[in-house]
């Protein structure tokens, strides 16, 4: 029996199909763009990708930031449950989850069966997010997903001091003015983002062990970084940014067996 997760990002729209529970059947990811198109695009691939429709799918939970505006889905969970239910599935030694997406950051706290005891997060604000990060890979004519291994190229970290991303921009922008390496200055900025989320986790107790999940994980760089301020080995799972819409899959089939 198969059931559908899909995460519905402000900046990233992820679907896992999970069979009996237990198996990743497949997996989709797509920028949110406008709306909902993100979200129908990303549930399209994913069926088409199998050659599925939706009465192939036995139950479909929607989770993320916009799971109230997706009606084909049955049933809706927080991300918070979502993320924490999916980081114990792929790592059940995991018991602090610092999930960074592209808007918010969070840090979760799992009690031994691996559910959700408590959360802070940082929706208000872009340092510490993916979108400080984004910001400032444009000002340095990077994609993002290219930070992480200019990250590992650095030898002297340039430090950045403006937590606020509008001035860290033009801190950036002056460093690149007086010619600081440009390796350097992306170690610096990873510092800056670990910096920012390292408060917020520490605010929430940190216990090992300790994964990143959410888009920003994939940056290895951050991860480097922020082990660094948590003095801790952070764990990453491949699927750490399908996290959320595993936990969602995982929340299908739970409720799929109650019915039955
Ligand atoms: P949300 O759920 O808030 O939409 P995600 O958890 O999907 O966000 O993360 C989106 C963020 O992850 C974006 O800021 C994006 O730049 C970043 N990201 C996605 N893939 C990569 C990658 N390969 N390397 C670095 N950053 C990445």
């Amino acid at each position: 029996m198969l059931t559908m997760g899909l995460d519905i990002g402000s900046t990233a729209c992820k679907c896992i199909i999970l069979e009996d529970g237990k198996n990743i059947l497949g997996r989709a990811v797509v920028s949110s763009g406008a709306g909902t198109v993100g979200a129908q695009k990303v549930y399209d691939e994913a069926l088409a990708m199998h050659s599925l429709k939706r009465e192939d799918l036995g139950r479909l939970m929607v989770t993320g930031y916009g799971r109230f505006s997706f009606e084909t889905a049955d049933n809706q969970k927080s991300e918070l449950s979502c993320h924490a239910k999916g980081i114990a599935f792929l790592m059940p030694t995991v018991r602090t989850i610092i999930d960074i997406g592209g808007q918010d950051a969070k840090a979760l706290r799992l009690n031994a069966k691996g559910m959700l005891d408590s959360f802070v997060m940082n929706d208000k604000c872009a340092a510490g997010t993916g979108k400080f990060l984004e910001v400032m890979a444009g000002r340095l004519n990077l994609q993002t997903e290219e930070l992480g291994e200019w990250d590992a190229k650095a030898t002297e970290e340039a430090s950045i001091s403006s937590t606020c991303t509008v001035f860290a921009e033009s801190e950036v922008i002056s460093k690149l003015s007086m010619n600081v390496n440009l390796a350097d200055l992306v170690a610096g900025i990873h510092r800056s983002v670990a910096k920012r989320v390292a408060v917020l986790a520490y605010r929430n107790g940190i216990v090992k062990d300790v994964a990143m999940s959410g888009g920003v994980a994939l940056n290895k760089g951050v991860v480097r970084a922020l082990g660094e301020e948590l003095k801790t080995e952070i764990l990453v799972h491949a699927d750490c940014q399908l996290a959320g819409a595993l936990g969602a899959a995982l929340f299908a089939w739970e409720e799929l067996c109650k019915q039955a």
